[in-house]
């Protein structure tokens, strides 16, 4: 993959980082107002499901995070865009609606696969 290409990836993933840390600190900023707050058993319960949707959605973020991170990695050491199953280079499109993503179609498709069977 050429530098420019590397380079629009790049912005791509930055971008979403800020998104994912924006999405937190809101979420996080939720939780600590609404603690507390609910004399109301009725609404006391509402909001207990309300927070694990929110810590739900957190831990969902954290691992979005990670894997930006690791995204931005392999843009530095040179392997992103590259299949670690096969070596074989993942479709650009395929990257572009996830950047994240360490396989190329056919591994990911093998994968799926072996997990409903159990194997993996
Ligand atoms: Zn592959």
């Amino acid at each position: 993959m050429n530098a420019k290409r590397l380079e629009f990836f790049k912005g791509l993933l930055n971008e979403q980082m800020k998104e994912l840390m924006e999405e937190a600190a809101k979420t996080i900023n939720d939780m600590t107002i609404t603690e507390g707050e609910f004399p109301d058993p009725t609404d006391r319960a509402s909001w207990e499901s309300d927070r694990n949707f929110l810590l739900r959605i957190r831990e969902r973020e954290r691992r979005l995070i990670t894997k930006i991170r690791e995204a931005l990695e392999r843009i530095e050491e040179g392997t992103f865009g590259i299949c670690e199953r096969c070596g074989e280079p993942i479709l650009e499109k395929r990257l572009e609606a996830r950047p994240v993503t360490t396989l190329c179609i056919n591994c990911k498709q093998e994968q799926e696969d072996q997990e409903k069977r159990g194997i993996t």
